[in-house]
């Protein structure tokens, strides 16, 4: 079965095509600046990346131009429509409705819409997504896969705030976690990789990109993650403040003036290490280069995010009662040797020693990097979040034709 994974944005609309079988991507591409101006990009399996400017006035249209690109009888890799057996979408929040990827009906919709006041900037921009392809495909069955679904497994006392309860009661305020569908697949390969039972495998994920969380994965289950109700909290990210005082909210909005949505705006978009390098740049490409050379704006960075996660990977052998495995993955965790060694140097108390050659060859590849006597294994595996999603919305629309009268499935 051919499905194509979607993960639509306010203004961008990002797609693969993935076999089911083979699982390799036929094609992939992204929409972007729609309801603004319009362009898009279109990379063939084995072919070069096409670019074109084309007004996109709206999300109807993107579909319309992935619908058109895929079948193009030049660049296309499918001859027509049927040949799209599926579709599954990335939604960010399925609070705690969701605890697994869904065939998606008009329940299912309004469902995601009840909780839309979780994830104001994403739900919506994940639904115009489905509507739209709906509105295309009216008759290819859909699958919502869930950002959040993987860290329902949280116990109580990983997922509640010390906040009165009655907020948790009424607002549903709680530890939701994001990244699950990178989470999820990260920890199953590793157990693979490691040659060891998922349900007895205890691991910490490092998911260290432009937005960064890590989690603890025990016997098969998320037991805690570092993102919350959003996912600002946590580990120092790209732009986002991650962990703070709350106190600090109202200090700024003081000192500097403004108000709360301002300050939050500072939190989200000029903090991190962007904002801990005095601008000096988010991302970990310059600040490694900044690094190296020993600029002091970008040590301070990379410093201060490193021993962020070192701290979280501390709390998480704990929760997880001892450890088999730390994973890195993600743009940094995957391509950055520098920040694994800074991380996992300081980790020689758990028995672990990097192999620093295996270390600074590792990247974007799958690789151990722990020596072979180290007692906790290091590895970095990519993740690979759309084939997550196309495997699911298989598992799910393959199991919908065997069981015609169920929508959903328990694993
Ligand atoms: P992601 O959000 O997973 O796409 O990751 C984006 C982050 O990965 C950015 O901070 C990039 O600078 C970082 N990144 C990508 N490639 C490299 C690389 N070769 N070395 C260091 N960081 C990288």
């Amino acid at each position: 079965m051919k499905i194509l994974v979607i993960n639509c944005g306010s203004s961008s609309l990002k797609f693969q095509l993935i076999d089911s079988k083979t699982e390799e991507a036929l094609a992939k591409g992204l929409c972007e600046r729609i309801g603004i101006d319009g362009s898009m990009s279109f990379t063939p399996k084995d072919g070069e990346k096409i670019k074109r400017e084309v007004a996109i006035p709206d999300h109807t249209r993107a579909i319309q131009l992935v619908i058109e690109s895929l079948t193009d009888p030049t660049h296309g890799v499918i001859s027509s429509l049927e040949e799209i057996g599926a579709v599954g979408h990335r939604i960010v929040h399925g609070g705690e409705r969701f605890t697994k990827s869904t065939l998606i009906d008009d329940d299912v919709i309004h469902d995601i819409e009840a909780i839309s006041d979780l994830a104001p900037l994403h739900n919506p921009a994940n639904l115009i997504g489905v509507r739209a392809c709906r509105e295309a495909m009216p008759s290819v069955p859909m699958v919502a896969v869930f950002d959040t679904a993987f860290h329902q497994t949280m116990p109580e006392e990983a997922y509640l705030y010390g906040l009165p309860y009655e907020y948790y009661v009424k607002h549903g305020i709680r530890r939701y976690g994001f990244h699950g569908t990178s989470h999820s697949y990260v920890s199953h390969r590793a157990a693979e990789l490691m040659r060891r039972n998922y349900e007895d495998v205890k691991l910490v994920i490092c998911h260290l990109g432009n937005g960064a969380s890590i989690s603890a994965v025990r016997r098969g289950q998320c037991i805690d993650t570092s993102m919350g109700l959003t996912p600002l909290e946590g580990l120092i990210m790209g732009t986002r403040v991650g962990d703070i005082d709350p106190s600090v909210i109202d200090v700024i909005r003081q000192k500097e003036h403004c108000h709360v949505a301002d300050v939050m705006e500072v939190l989200n978009k000029k903090s991190g290490v962007y904002g801990l390098s005095n601008y000096y740049s988010s991302d970990f490409r310059d600040l490694e280069e900044g690094y190296e050379k020993s600029n002091e704006d970008a040590t301070r960075a990379v410093k201060t995010f490193c021993y962020h996660v070192l701290k979280y990977i501390g709390s998480y052998v704990a929760a997880n009662n001892g450890i088999h495995g730390i994973v890195f993955t993600a743009g940094i965790g995957e391509n950055s040797p520098l920040v694994r060694r800074l991380i996992v140097r300081r980790l020689g108390f758990l028995g672990i020693q990097l192999d620093e050659e295996a270390n600074n060859s590792a990247r974007g590849v799958e690789k151990e990097i722990s020596t072979l006597d180290s007692l906790v294994k290091v590895w970095v595996i990519p993740t690979n979040e759309e084939l997550a999603i196309a495997r699911d919305t298989y598992k799910l629309c393959h199991f919908a034709e065997e069981n015609p009268a169920t929508s959903t499935v328990t694993e």
